[in-house]
């Protein structure tokens, strides 16, 4: 009996020795996230409730961690006069098709475009592409990106380049480009796509200034996702085959800020 009980803190010793040895001790969560994960059709993310005086709407979630640093975030940028507001945070694959399905039946116009009138199946799906994601492929299925508002009313439409470039806009994203990496986050989509990362992509989304992500968390899904392209072709809407030429452009073409170790 005395052996059986010294066995046992040698092995739990030994064991902790190799599971600390097999990453060096660096807490690097594991790549293992799985496809439906990835793609929203069945978050594993732990999903948390904004608080509605945070949002410009109610019923909004995201990942735990992201909300958390999003919360601190904001309070520094109430400091100074700027206020913050979560406009769109966790979005499902059905979510995300219902948006694409509005854009692509013309239902919701396009650039002032009723897509159903585009006969052409790469013309329109890459209309849509400028600024919507097709179903599965969107980073706000990871619960970690989300897009800002800088009024509670969203006035004026924080989901246009040019609210951010005067005025109130133009403060509260001066404020975010020079502080929010300091809390974990990164803008994915900047600048123009076939210069953000010159020579490795000639499709990407345009411009998002309103568009965060928690990187410390989305890289994960981001190596994730490029781990499991091949699996993970996009499927289950309309224009879903000819999507498949584009879809590993539009999800690996971020900023590369957004890929380096927080
Ligand atoms: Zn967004």
């Amino acid at each position: 009996m005395r052996y059986f009980f010294l066995a046992i803190p040698i092995l739990l010793g030994s064991g902790l020795l190799i599971s600390m040895g097999a990453d060096n001790g660096k807490l690097e969560p594991p790549l293992s996230i799985p496809p439906d994960s990835l793609t929203g059709r069945q978050s594993t993310s732990n999903l948390e409730q904004v608080p509605a005086e945070m949002a410009t709407r109610s019923g909004l979630k995201l990942e735990a961690k992201t909300l958390v640093k999003f919360k601190e975030m904001r309070a520094e940028a109430k400091k100074v006069g700027i206020d913050l507001f979560v406009l769109s945070g966790y979005r499902s694959f059905a979510d995300q098709k219902r948006i694409w399905d509005n854009k692509f039946t013309g239902k919701t116009k396009v650039a002032g475009k009723d897509l159903s009138t585009e006969k052409n199946p790469r013309n329109k799906i890459l209309a849509i592409l400028t600024y919507s994601s097709m179903p599965g492929t969107s980073r706000h299925h990871w619960g970690t990106d989300f897009d800002i508002a800088f009024s509670k009313n969203n006035q004026p439409d924080s989901l246009l380049n040019r609210s951010w470039e005067t005025g109130k806009g133009k403060e509260a994203y001066t404020w975010l480009t020079q502080n929010a990496s300091r809390f974990g986050f990164c803008q994915p989509y900047q600048g123009t796509p076939d210069k953000r990362n010159p020579g490795a992509f000639t499709y990407g989304y345009n411009e998002e200034k309103w568009h965060w992500s928690y990187k410390p968390v989305s890289r994960n899904f981001t190596n994730a996702y490029k781990d499991q392209m091949d699996n993970l072709k996009p499927s289950g809407f309309s224009g879903a085959d000819t999507g498949t030429e584009f879809y590993e452009q539009f999800i690996l073409n971020v900023d590369p800020d957004c890929l380096t170790k927080p």
